[in-house]
């Protein structure tokens, strides 16, 4: 059963978004001349005092989080909701100190271990595509969500501002602990941090209504379809043997069954087994 796409509503009251935050002006979201400067100025600042993330001028700045945010407008991503997690959550904090600056570029960062953060494009269009799922249209938001993969915690923190509640799961230990620590304050969502192979996902809490994976293999993994509620989706790279590459493949639990779609072509790390 195809439905025809309808634009995601705005999914939750704003007492439901992070403390503190507030929605983002119109004039923010209008393209702003480059901050890059004042942003390296001011991580160059932090630095020279022995500071850990950069604060002051630049980088704590919602303008530069709104300069990201037009640009993702312009290319087409209209998704209300994940516009507004991207201008409310402070990349720069997920990421080390040195590569500050770079935090709201588009662009995939080393966060340790051989990982990367994913460039902000590729997981606003994975997290728009969750809202366009049957249950996350009708509810206005992504519901129960499993995220595979938790790197650094930057998608999990934008999960918690989009779902009811976050299972996210990460087989790096140290990476489950940084992000254990990048995520002091962004329990709203009822976020649970779980360390642990990703490929089984998380039975306690299934079923979920979004599954999320931030790296690809060469197949699908059977438990995080086992683990689908119906009206649910889930988006994640995969191996597509006859395009020689990953795509995300996105696939709907309907009541009489599974729908698949590839979508775009994507380069995430690739799914492990076991934890380290
Ligand atoms: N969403 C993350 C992206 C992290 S990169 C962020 O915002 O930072 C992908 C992550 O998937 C890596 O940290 C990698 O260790 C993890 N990963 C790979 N295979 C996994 C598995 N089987 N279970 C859980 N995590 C896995």
């Amino acid at each position: 059963m195809n439905r025809p796409a309808r634009p995601a509503r705005f999914p939750l009251p704003l007492d439901r978004l992070a403390a503190g935050a507030k929605p983002v002006a119109p004039e923010l979201l209008r393209p702003q001349r480059p901050l890059q400067h004042a942003a390296q100025h001011a991580a160059k600042n932090a630095a020279a005092q022995g500071q850990g993330a950069p604060r002051g001028l630049g980088l704590d700045s919602a303008a530069v989080r709104a300069r990201m945010v037009a640009r993702l407008r312009t290319e087409g991503l209209s998704c209300g909701p994940v516009l507004q997690a991207f201008a409310q959550v402070e990349r720069h904090r997920f990421v080390d100190t040195a590569l500050a600056t770079q935090a709201y570029e588009d662009t995939s960062l080393p966060i340790g271990l051989s990982q990367t953060i994913s460039k902000p494009s590729v997981v606003a269009r994975m997290l728009a595509l969750l809202f366009e799922g049957e249950s996350a249209r009708a509810a206005g938001h992504l519901g129960r969500v499993l995220e595979i993969g938790t790197g650094c915690g930057y998608q999990a923190a934008l999960l918690t501002l989009l779902a009811r509640s976050v299972v996210s799961i990460e087989r790096l230990k140290p990476l489950h602990d940084k992000a254990r620590e990048n995520l002091e304050g962004h329990r709203h969502g009822g976020l649970r941090l779980v360390f642990g192979d990703g490929r089984l996902g998380h039975a306690p809490n299934a079923p979920y209504d979004s599954i999320v994976a931030a790296a690809g293999g060469e197949d699908l993994p059977a438990a995080w379809l086992d683990q689908l509620a119906v009206g649910g989706r889930l988006v994640a790279p995969v191996h597509d043997a006859t395009r020689g590459g990953q795509v995300l493949l996105v696939i709907d639990r309907q009541p009489q069954g599974l729908a698949r779609r590839w979508h775009d072509a994507v380069h995430f790390v690739p799914l492990k087994s076991g934890t380290a």
